[in-house]
């Protein structure tokens, strides 16, 4: 029996994740579950799982998650520090806050050890030599989730790196994959958190609308496998169903192929190295007929030279990039900028913001707060 956390456990991989492990009663047991406010979700999953303990971090948030509580015997605490005090202590850990909220909630799981799984890759774009430093420490296990990063770890040789000549990220070009400019200017949030194939969370969607997901993903890779950036290739590919490829010298590629479902990923990390099975049926290649691939269109999606720029240059650079980009992703959610405005005002953050690498937790957090500040204001001078 092992027990579980679920870090953002009233998301869209939150959701995913305790379907699975509430198909496997006898495998898993639930020790906590966080949101940020969701009460009604957050109690019903906490009532229905047996949870130990269900945290608000919106601590305004707390006196109704009591009372939806009463009588379950399942705990209730709130507040930031409750989640990060929450998050350590189980065996298996579920890392799905969205954003940089996630940080330090993240570095407590891995303090306390035991297998952290990580579908919140900001993180890891904004800390990642913190959070490694932390897993070699504690000696605790990082798996990933995201369906491109667990395709490459369930491909990749560990034991002979120098192997492998390239991993090829898949991306599947999102819901402006053939949009122009032009269009794009008046996307709106509804179409752009229309994902063609994956049902996800707001923030990740309009992120896989400008590529800015490939681009965080493309950090992510650098951080999770010994390849250098140039190592790193990113194709276009719409049926996501090639969740990503490694190639190695003798020109074998291996790739993981799956349904677009968060499930796949997660039970492999449910139950890694051992494998369980899952509700989806197999794919029906026949069915599927053709799988089409075409390279990305970095002058429609500037993202991608950002974030490649931000990985290559190191230090503070994807943290920053990554803080503008929550800042003006929730903007365009809010209809306050444009769809295009999102990477403008990135590249605006990233031109004026250049502090010196971050070397520890508060320092990253430092800078993730002034470049907020920074796009903040620039989100203001769009809207007057
Ligand atoms: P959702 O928006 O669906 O869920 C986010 C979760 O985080 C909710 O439980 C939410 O609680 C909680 N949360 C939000 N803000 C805070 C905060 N400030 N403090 C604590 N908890 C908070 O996101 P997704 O599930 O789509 O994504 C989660 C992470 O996983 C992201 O980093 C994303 O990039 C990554 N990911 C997602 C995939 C997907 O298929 N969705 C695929 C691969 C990676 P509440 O409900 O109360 O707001």
């Amino acid at each position: 029996m092992r027990s579980v956390t679920v870090l953002g456990a009233t998301g869209s991989v939150g959701r995913s994740t305790l379907d699975l492990v509430e198909r496997a009663p006898d495998r898993f047991r639930v020790r906590a579950l966080t949101a940020n406010c969701d009460v009604d979700a957050l109690a019903v999953a906490a009532r229905r799982t047996r949870a130990g303990l269900a945290v608000v971090a919106d601590e305004a948030c707390l006196p109704a998650l009591r009372e939806a509580l009463a009588g379950s015997g399942v705990r209730a605490t709130g507040g930031r520090h409750a989640v990060i005090e929450a998050a350590a202590g189980a065996d298996w850990t579920m890392a799905a806050i969205v954003g940089c909220a996630g940080l330090e909630p993240v570095m407590a799981a891995i303090a306390g050890g035991g297998t952290v799984v990580l579908a919140n890759k900001e993180p890891l774009v904004s800390a990642g030599e913190l959070v490694l430093a932390a897993a070699r420490a504690s000696g605790a296990t990082l798996l990933p989730a995201d369906s491109e990063h667990n395709a490459i770890f369930q491909c990749f040789d560990f034991a002979r790196p120098e192997r492998v000549r390239r991993i090829v990220l898949t991306g599947s070009g999102g819901p402006f994959r053939d949009w122009t400019r032009e269009a794009m200017r008046n996307a709106t949030p509804e179409q752009a958190v229309a994902h063609p194939n994956w049902s996800m969370g707001a923030k990740i969607s309009v992120d896989s609308a400008t590529l800015f997901n490939k681009g965080l993903e493309l950090i992510e890779a650098a951080r999770l496998f010994p390849v250098p950036p140039d190592a790193i290739e990113i194709v276009i590919h719409p049926q996501s169903v090639i969740h990503s490829l490694v190639d190695y010298v003798d020109g074998s590629m291996l790739a993981q192929l799956g349904p677009s479902d968060m499930r796949v990923p997660i039970a492999h990390t449910l139950a890694w190295p051992d494998r369980m099975p899952t509700p989806m049926a197999p794919l029906d290649l026949v069915a599927l007929g053709r799988l089409d691939f075409a390279a990305p269109d970095a002058a429609r999606f500037p993202a991608l030279g950002l974030a490649r720029a931000a990985l290559v240059a190191g230090g503070a650079r994807p943290a920053i990039l990554n803080a503008a980009n929550e800042v003006a992703v929730a903007a365009f959610l809010q209809r306050r900028i444009g769809f295009l405005e999102i990477a403008a005002i990135v590249a605006d953050t990233l031109t004026r913001y250049d502090p010196p690498a971050p070397a520890t937790l508060d320092a990253v957090l430092a800078v993730d707060t002034e470049a907020r500040a920074l796009a903040g204001e620039r989100v203001k001078d769009c809207v007057s």
